[in-house]
C-alpha cells in the first residue's frame, strides 16, 4: 500500500508484522512481505461487477456490487477461483481507485456492495467504506469470507458490515489439514461464525424470492465436496447445534475439478447427485428452512473464468425452503 491518499497509521499498521487472519504470519507487508495470502500491502483486485449469481435477497434484480481482491489466506488446493485467490490475477489499484470502482457500482444502481476473501485487505477495505459512508452511501456492505477468520476481529468488521456471507467448509479438522494446512479450521470458523451472528443476528429481512433485499445479519455457506459426504453431515450437525433450524443456509453443489486436483481422487470429480441429496435430506431433518439450494445440472454456470468480459459467473442460486 502506498500512503498516498490514504493515511493514518491505523490504516497502515495492520500490515506491519501482519496478523489479520489466522494464519498470523507476521511479515511486513509494507515492506512487500508476503505470507499465505500471497498478497503483499500493494492492493490488488481481480474484478469488480454487478454480480447476479448470489442469493436472490443478495443479487436481487440490480445485481450485488461484488469486488473480487487477489489472494487468500486459506490457499484451498481444489479453489474454485484459483485464478484470482492462487495465481493472483489482478490489477494494482490504489485506494482511490479502489473507492471510485465502489462509487461506480454504486452509480450502477447495484443493491449492496459485496467484498469476496476481504479479510487480508482489511484496512483498505475498512478505510474506503468509511469514506463512502460518510459521504452519504447507505447500501449494506457484505463480507464474503472463507469463514476462517478471526473471531477477535469480528466486532470491528461489523463496525462498517453489515451482511456476512461466511464460508463453512469444514468440521473434519484433518480434512481441513489436507485441502488447505488448517487444522483449526472447524474450530476457527465456528468462533467466527458465533462472533459474526451475535454482532449483526441472521440474514433479515428474510425473502427468499429476492423481491426484498437482505439489509442486515448472517447466512453461512457450505461447498459440498466430491466424497465427502461425512464433513458435510457433520458441519449440517454442528450448525444445528450452535445457532439452531432457523439459521439461514445456502447449500452448494457446485464443485468442480480444477487443475490441481488432478491425481487427487475423489477431487478429481464432480459431486455426485446422491452424495448432494445426502446432504440435502439432513438439512430438511434437522429443520433448516431457511435454504438456498443449486441444481447439479447447473453445471459450468458457477465456476468463474475471471478471463471472461463482463460477468465472471453466469449462474444463479435458487430458493428452496423445504430442502
Ligand atoms: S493476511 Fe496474509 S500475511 Fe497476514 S496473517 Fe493472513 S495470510 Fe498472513
Ligand atoms: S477459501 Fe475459497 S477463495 Fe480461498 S482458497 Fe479456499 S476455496 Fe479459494
Amino acid at each position: 500500500m502506498t500512503p498516498n491518499d490514504f493515511t493514518t497509521d491505523d490504516d497502515l499498521r495492520d500490515y506491519r508484522a501482519c496478523r489479520l487472519c489466522p494464519r498470523r504470519c507476521g511479515v511486513d507487508r509494507t515492506a512487500g512481505g508476503i505470507g499465505v495470502c500471497g498478497e503483499s500491502a500493494e492492493l490488488r483486485i481481480a474484478h469488480a461487477c454487478p454480480h447476479f449469481g448470489e442469493e436472490p435477497p443478495i443479487s436481487g434484480t440490480r445485481g450485488s456490487g461484488t469486488v473480487f481482491f487477489c489472494g487468500c489466506s486459506c490457499g484451498c488446493f481444489f479453489c474454485q477461483n484459483a485464478q484470482i485467490s492462487r495465481q493472483h490475477a489482478g490489477t494494482a489499484r490504489t485506494p482511490a481507485e479502489f473507492e471510485r470502482l465502489c462509487r461506480d457500482l454504486l452509480g450502477r444502481g447495484v443493491h449492496n456492495l459485496n467484498f469476496v476473501t476481504p479479510d487480508h485487505y482489511w484496512p483498505h477495505l475498512r478505510a474506503v467504506c468509511r469514506r463512502l459512508r460518510a459521504a452519504g452511501h447507505t447500501e449494506p456492505f457484505v463480507f464474503n469470507s472463507s469463514g476462517y477468520e478471526l473471531a477477535e476481529r469480528v466486532a470491528g468488521y461489523a463496525e462498517v458490515m453489515d451482511v456476512f456471507l461466511p464460508d463453512f467448509k469444514f468440521a473434519d479438522p484433518e480434512l481441513a489439514a489436507r485441502c488447505l494446512n488448517a487444522p483449526d479450521y472447524p474450530a476457527t470458523a465456528l468462533a467466527a461464525v458465533r462472533a459474526m451472528v451475535a454482532a449483526v443476528g441472521f440474514l433479515a429481512p428474510w425473502d427468499e424470492t429476492g423481491a426484498e433485499m437482505a439489509r442486515r445479519g448472517v447466512l453461512v455457506r457450505h461447498l459440498v465436496l466430491p466424497g465427502q459426504v461425512e464433513n458435510s453431515l457433520a458441519v449440517l450437525r454442528l450448525l444445528h447445534r450452535e445457532f439452531g433450524p432457523e439459521l439461514p443456509l445456502a447449500v452448494m453443489s457446485q464443485y468442480r475439478p480444477m487443475p490441481a486436483c488432478a491425481g487427487r481422487p475423489p477431487f478429481d470429480r464432480a459431486v455426485r447427485a446422491a452424495e448432494y441429496a445426502a446432504v440435502c435430506d439432513l438439512a430438511e431433518d434437522l429443520g433448516f428452512h431457511r435454504v438456498f439450494l443449486q441444481q447439479l445440472d447447473d453445471d459450468e454456470a458457477f465456476l468463474p473464468d475471471f478471463t471472461r468480459p463482463g460477468e465472471p459467473f453466469a449462474g444463479n442460486l435458487r430458493a428452496s425452503p423445504n430442502p
